[in-house]
């Protein structure tokens, strides 16, 4: 085969678009035949093969990208196995001179690519990676004495001095296909899809995607983005972008993300609509630190960053944690959000922080096992952002809420939901409870308690645990590892 007859292969990872995808636009911009790849291969994820959300999510977000790459004259090759394998096999059956992917920078994964780099670089196959999925890469980021950054504040201020460059696109260019295609399976093959009917809800919420993906940032930015800064606290409102789980999969990269929120705050006349934009960018940062720490500190999907926790007198309880994971705490806030997240995949950020210090403080129940909950039932589950968020939650990751800081869930209910609409949405049976009981039914008079329909312990839960109680022994627990 003639030189330039050779294809790429590009491998199509956690960047499921063909807008402002490096790898694919650099393949696309050589004039060689491309052969768009996705391999699925859980085997290579270590201890967090994707769950069962993520595996829905995927296998919607892989039937929209290969549905659209046939009006650009291509289509997407579909693989089972070990990526090494089937990468060689590709390489031989193509016979294709070059291999690009954009990077991924998750520990395991890492360490993978290292290893295909070397085999197919010693195949005499040229290797490209790009940066497609992160804004600021973790390995570019230091702090000044050329560290990785612990604090956020420090970490965003040094990355919003740089520049972000623009988007790659291949506009509506046609990607070269090669003479002869290499045999695919079916996306069906890959058996994505949950054998139970738990995941009826979610085509309701979400279609994944990338033109959703695309319409989702601009409808957000057009509108709900100029109050964000304060209605992003409020779980019964339409006020975040629920653009998480578009993100995880490269439905949409960062850079048009952050090209459309600059575009919009130039254009942003009011001083709460630029602080709004502002926010939001800062919260797409968290998902940069999460990445930066997750790398730099590779083994903080299963151990504290912060050493002391190692030692901390996690409980054993396995009823609790059935409750909690079933939305039958019998505190309104906590159950309604494990409800949404059952039903719908995704959590409001505002309640994953009420719920995620429920399980590690009130029931003190090990982090792990609600970073588990989540990794198998979030549609947006992500291992960096993840454990960021629980390791904060718990108080031994960077940045993090300080243990003995222990969220109230009836007070924080009352604060973020202050009518109860969030709780009645996903509670029905508290759906007649008055306002001012909806957070705490277990104080409402008799009568009141007959009106809604609700038989404490029958309908509706009565508390597992007694918050002060559980504060109190939780604050006893942290003191063990202080003293140590
Ligand atoms: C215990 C716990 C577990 C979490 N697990 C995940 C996870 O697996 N995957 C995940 O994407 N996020 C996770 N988060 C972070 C956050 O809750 C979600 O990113 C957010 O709720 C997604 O909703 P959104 O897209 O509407 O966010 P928006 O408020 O619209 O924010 C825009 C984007 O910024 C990013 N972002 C926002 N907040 C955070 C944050 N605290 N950390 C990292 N990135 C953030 C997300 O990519 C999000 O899509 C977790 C938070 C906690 C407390």
């Amino acid at each position: 085969m003639a030189e330039k007859d050779s294809p790429i292969l590009v491998w199509f990872r956690l960047d499921l678009r063909l807008d402002d995808n490096p790898a694919l636009c650099r393949a696309v911009e050589s004039g060689k035949p491309v052969v768009p790849v996705f391999i699925w291969s859980p085997e290579d994820d270590g201890n967090w093969p994707p769950g069962g959300a993520s595996r829905w999510w995927l296998h919607h977000s892989l039937a929209s990208l290969a549905g659209s790459l046939p009006q650009r004259g291509s289509r997407l090759i579909f693989r089972v196995g070990s990526a090494a394998g089937i990468l060689d096999d590709l390489v031989r059956e193509t016979g294709a001179s070059a291999v690009y992917w954009n990077r991924r920078y998750e520990p395991d994964l890492v360490n993978r690519d290292a290893r295909i780099k070397k085999m197919l670089r010693g195949q005499n196959v040229e290797v490209m990676s790009h940066n497609g999925n992160l804004l600021f890469e973790p390995h570019a980021t230091r702090n000044k004495a050329g560290g990785p950054f612990k604090v956020f504040s420090p970490f965003w201020k040094h990355c919003s001095q740089r520049e972000v460059g623009d988007p790659f696109t291949i506009g509506d260019r046609r990607i070269p296909s090669p003479a002869k295609w290499p045999g695919s399976v079916r996306l069906e093959d890959l058996s994505l899809l949950p054998t139970v009917d738990w995941a009826a809800e979610f085509p309701a919420w979400w279609t994944p995607g990338e033109s959703e993906a695309r319409r989702r940032l601009d409808d957000f930015l057009s509108g709900p983005v100029g109050d964000y800064s304060e209605e992003r606290n409020y779980p019964a409102r339409d006020g975040v972008s629920r653009l998480s789980p578009h993100l995880h999969f490269g439905e949409i990269g960062p850079r048009r993300l952050f090209a459309g929120a600059q575009g919009k705050l130039k254009r942003a006349r009011s001083g709460s609509g630029r602080a709004g934009i502002s926010k939001f960018l800062a919260e797409v940062g968290w998902r940069e630190f999460a990445h930066h720490l997750l790398y730099h500190y590779p083994d903080t999907s299963e151990n504290p960053l912060r050493p002391e926790f190692s030692r901390f007198p996690w409980r054993r309880d396995r009823a609790s944690l059935t409750a909690w994971r079933k939305g039958e705490t019998g505190y309104p806030i906590v159950d309604a959000g494990m409800r949404q997240l059952w039903r719908t995949g995704w959590m409001h950020n505002r309640v994953r922080m009420i719920a995620g210090s429920f399980l590690v403080k009130d029931l003190l129940l090990p982090w792990r096992e609600g970073a588990r909950w989540f990794w198998d039932t979030l549609v947006d589950a992500d291992l960096a952002s993840n454990t960021l968020g629980w390791q904060w939650v718990a108080g031994c990751g960077a940045d993090a809420a300080p243990y003995f800081r222990v969220f109230n869930p009836v007070l924080q209910g009352k604060k973020f939901d202050v009518d109860g609409d969030y709780i009645r949405q996903w509670i029905p049976e508290l759906k007649e409870l008055p306002g001012k009981w909806i957070h705490c039914p277990w104080d409402a008079p008799k009568d009141v308690l007959d009106a809604a329909g609700i038989l404490p312990g029958k309908t509706y839960p009565t508390p597992i645990i007694d918050h002060h109680e559980a504060r109190l022994r939780a604050l006893r627990a942290f003191e063990t590892i202080k003293k140590l």
